[in-house]
C-alpha cells in the first residue's frame, strides 16, 4: 500500500511538472546541443539573446483583437530551436536577425482562432491541428541591425493573396526580401507555407503530437 502511494506521488510530481511550460528566464544562456531530448519543449530565450520577440498573440495587435496568450513566450521543441539558431546565425552574418511573431500555440487557442476564421487557407482546423500546436512552426520576419523590419509587402496575419509566396505583383525589393528569408530558412531544415510568407515549418514535424500545455508566466 505504501509503495502504491509512493508511486502515485511520483507520477503526480512528474505529470505536474510536465504540464507547464515555464516563462522564467534561466540566469545563464543554455547550450541547446546539451539537451538530450529533441522532442522536449523549451523556451527559446534561454538559448540565445540574438532574436527579437514580438509575440503578437500575447497582445491585442492580432486578427483576433484579443490577447490570447498569458505572456509573450516562444516555446518550441528542442529540434526546432536547433535549426532556428543555425538559421539566425546565417542571417546575423549578413547583418539581419529573426523577429518572432508566434511559436508554439496550445491547441485550445487554435480552436479559438478557428471559430473566428474557419478558413483552412489561413487557420489550421483544430481537428487536424497546426504545426504550431506541435512545436515545429514559427511565424517570423527579418529586422536589420537597427531593428527595422524588412518590407515583406503585407503585415503578419494578412489574410489575402498578397501574403502568398506565389503572388508576384510586388516590388523587386519585397520579392528580394521574401526570397532572402525563404532561402536561408529552407537551407536550415525548414519548409515554407505557400499562403503565408511569415510561416515556416520544421521539416518532418507534422508527425509530432499536438500539444496543449499550460504556460507558467512570471508575475
Ligand atoms: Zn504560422
Amino acid at each position: 500500500m505504501k509503495k502504491t502511494f509512493f508511486l502515485l506521488l511520483v507520477f503526480l510530481v512528474i505529470s505536474c511538472k510536465s504540464t507547464y511550460l515555464d516563462a522564467k528566464k534561466s540566469p545563464v544562456l543554455l547550450d541547446i546541443n546539451k539537451e538530450t531530448d529533441d522532442n522536449a519543449f523549451v523556451n527559446l530565450k534561454n538559448y540565445s539573446n540574438d532574436f527579437v520577440f514580438d509575440m503578437k498573440y500575447a497582445t491585442t495587435d492580432n486578427f483576433l483583437n484579443e490577447k490570447v496568450y498569458p505572456c509573450g513566450e516562444c516555446f518550441l521543441r528542442v529540434k526546432t530551436v536547433k535549426s532556428l539558431l543555425e538559421a539566425n546565425k546565417a542571417f546575423l552574418d549578413k547583418g539581419y536577425r529573426i523577429k518572432l511573431y508566434d511559436c508554439y500555440r496550445p491547441i485550445a487557442i487554435q480552436k479559438k482562432m478557428w471559430k473566428i476564421v474557419p478558413n483552412p487557407t489561413y487557420v489550421a482546423n483544430p481537428k487536424k491541428g497546426s504545426i504550431h500546436n506541435k512545436g515545429g512552426a514559427v511565424d517570423i520576419t527579418l529586422v536589420d541591425s537597427a531593428g527595422n523590419e524588412l518590407n515583406m509587402g503585407t503585415k503578419f496575419d494578412f489574410f489575402g493573396e498578397e501574403a502568398s509566396h506565389n503572388y508576384l505583383n510586388l516590388s523587386e525589393e519585397i520579392l528580394a526580401n521574401r526570397k532572402f528569408l525563404k532561402e536561408i530558412m529552407l537551407r536550415h531544415n525548414f519548409k515554407s507555407f505557400d499562403s503565408e510568407w511569415w510561416h515556416y515549418n520544421l521539416t518532418n514535424s507534422s508527425a509530432d503530437a499536438v500539444s496543449n500545455q499550460k504556460w507558467r508566466c512570471e508575475d
